[in-house]
């Protein structure tokens, strides 16, 4: 799948006008509004009805433009030269003269960066020159895109356009870790784990109670389906959809998609967010989820599995 130059620079000058565009990243399709203008970010919040105590991640193109708006620590720069470009947004403080619009940081003195490791998404970077916030491309406390199709479905009548570069090859959501503070906080897992991160870190600690409220990813219910979810299910009713992982499928479910017959933690990240609204689309009365092992991706997709099984009243 492949973008033409004609369609990231007609992406770019609508960025540059202050409208929205939907692009893949690596980890899923992000929604992109020019990071300095409190206008096009305050679209943002309004096209995915996002609370604006949420804030939002922030992409570049280049650590020396993430030098513009961010204090980087010793640590901080190590990751951010390891990982990116790549799926870990790091928290760091915001410059004093930082440029960028104050809605992206939802009135803290925080900014979530990142460089995205999806050419598409550097080359609409560096075409339009600007930072882009860019929360996943749905409609606030839904599944997170990873289709051009996906976004489609739920914004195309509030963005100016939605960019196709296929399926995202990550799956879920980027790793967010806040360097704000003492010792690293591993506020959101994602795809580079904490076994990864601290390789290179000491005393990386996984989010508390107290430090998991600065963001969506960090509500109960997040990611969620129209259906209910069961966990953990190792058998299944005749009016259920299945969400598998592995070999040893329980037979008689309605539909089943299978996140690896081979039980490939990597390849069930990939599937994981297109197979459960395949399966919410379904004529089921509920999505039964088998175990997924709870080892290094696997961290990340229970993490969104479980947010998907929480009760709907605490989603924002
Ligand atoms: P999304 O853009 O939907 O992928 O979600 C952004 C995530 O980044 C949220 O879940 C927050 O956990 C995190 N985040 C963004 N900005 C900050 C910030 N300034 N401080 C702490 N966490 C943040
Ligand atoms: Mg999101």
């Amino acid at each position: 799948m492949t973008i033409l130059s004609t369609d990231l620079e007609k992406a770019a000058s609508f960025l540059k006008e202050g409208k929205l565009v939907a692009f893949p990243t690596e980890t899923v399709y992000g929604l992109g509004g020019n990071a300095l203008s409190d206008n096009a970010v305050a679209g943002i919040y309004a096209a995915k009805a996002r609370p604006n105590f949420n804030p939002l991640i922030v992409h570049v193109a280049s650590l020396e433009q993430a030098h513009e708006y961010v204090e980087f620590s010793e640590t901080a720069l190590q990751l951010a030269q390891h990982f990116w470009p790549g799926p870990l947004t790091l928290v760091l403080p915001r410059k004093k003269d930082c440029k960028l619009s104050l809605l992206v940081s939802a009135g803290l003195d925080s900014v979530a960066i990142r460089i995205p490791g999806n050419d598409f998404a550097l080359r609409l970077l560096q075409l339009c020159e600007l930072p882009l916030a860019a929360p996943s491309a749905n409609r606030s406390g839904r599944i997170s895109p990873t289709e051009a199709s996906h976004v489609m479905e739920e914004l195309t009548d509030r963005i100016a356009m939605v960019l196709d570069g296929g399926s995202c090859h990550v799956g879920i959501e980027s790793t967010v870790v806040d360097i704000t503070g003492k010792n690293p906080v591993l506020l959101r897992p994602g795809s580079i784990t904490i076994e990864e991160l601290g390789k290179l870190v000491k005393n990386i600690t996984p989010a508390t109670e107290a430090t998991k409220i600065t963001g969506p990813g960090m509500l109960k219910s997040h990611y969620a389906p129209n259906h209910s979810i069961r966990l953990d299910a190792t058998d299944v009713k005749q009016d259920e959809g299945l969400l598998a992982f592995g070999s040893d499928v329980p037979a008689g479910a309605r539909m089943t998609e299978n996140l690896s017959p081979t039980g490939n933690l990597e390849v069930a990240a990939t599937n994981l967010f297109m197979m459960l609204r395949k399966l919410d689309a379904g004529e089921i009365a509920g999505i039964a989820v088998m175990p997924i092992p709870h080892t290094g991706l696997g961290v990340a997709i229970n993490d969104r599995l479980q947010r998907a099984a929480a009760p709907k009243e605490d989603a924002a």
